[in-house]
């Protein structure tokens, strides 16, 4: 995949110019896992956790376009503990007026539209571990950037990971071995997907790891 020209070319430029949390290094790494991940499996399934207004959405959405797979995008859009007032990631410009809360998804609706990625990608509005625990559709790709907190990071992981399919990718952004870059939950998960001897190391750019499973999940 080109990232510079093409349908890819303005889906990349598209995800760079959508707010967000990913750099653009990690985007396009991400979309490359992805797209490995989906290539001669078509009608694979995506799915992404936490999508916020879409950055990591559209580099995704991308991927499966390419490939034919199709991208689930969970999140509740009412932003993390670490999005709320007060805290450092907060975007008031995000809150809805009428409640006080914040509100992610017109922007995320917004970017999968304009990226013309409505056919790919389906909104899943809701509660990650919720949806984990009604999900029966082994996976090809997951990518898991929700809650950064102890108690939703572990949630996600524990939601999810036993979904993907032998041979799958395990995608887990924001694990920073050096606790001065940042929290410690992303990185203590992989550290126990690593320990677990269920995955091989399948790549990394800056704080985006990639696994591969290689055994099945335990029942
Ligand atoms: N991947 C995004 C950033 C995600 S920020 C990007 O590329 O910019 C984390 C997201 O996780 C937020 O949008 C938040 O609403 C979502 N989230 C946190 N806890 C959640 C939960 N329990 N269920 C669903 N979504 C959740
Ligand atoms: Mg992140």
């Amino acid at each position: 995949m080109n990232p510079q020209s093409g349908r890819i070319g303005e889906l990349v430029d598209l995800a760079r110019r959508t707010r967000g949390f990913m750099p653009d290094d990690e985007g396009l790494a991400l979309m490359d896992a992805a797209s490995r991940a989906g290539s001669g499996r078509p009608g694979a399934v995506f799915v992404e956790i936490g999508a916020w207004c879409g950055k990591s959405t559209v580099y995704l959405g991308a991927a499966a376009e390419h490939t034919g797979a199709v991208l689930f995008s969970v999140d509740h859009h009412r932003g993390s503990e670490e999005n709320q007032a007060g805290w450092e990631h907060h975007d008031p410009t995000l809150v809805e007026p009428g409640d006080g809360r914040i509100d992610t998804l017109p922007h995320w609706r917004r970017a999968v539209a304009a990226a013309g990625l409505e056919p790919t990608v389906v909104g899943v509005v809701g509660d990650s571990p919720t949806v984990a625990r009604a999900w029966r559709t082994p996976l090809a790709f997951c990518f898991i950037d929700g809650g950064h907190g102890d108690a939703p990071a572990w949630a996600d992981y524990r939601g999810w990971a036993g979904h993907v399919a032998v041979g799958g990718l395990l995608a887990i952004h924001d694990v920073f071995p050096d606790p001065l870059d940042g929290g410690r939950p992303p990185y203590e998960l992989w550290c126990d997907a690593v320990a677990s001897g269920q995955w091989a190391q399948a790549g990394h750019c800056g704080s985006l790891r990639v696994l591969e499973r290689t055994v099945p999940a335990p029942a």
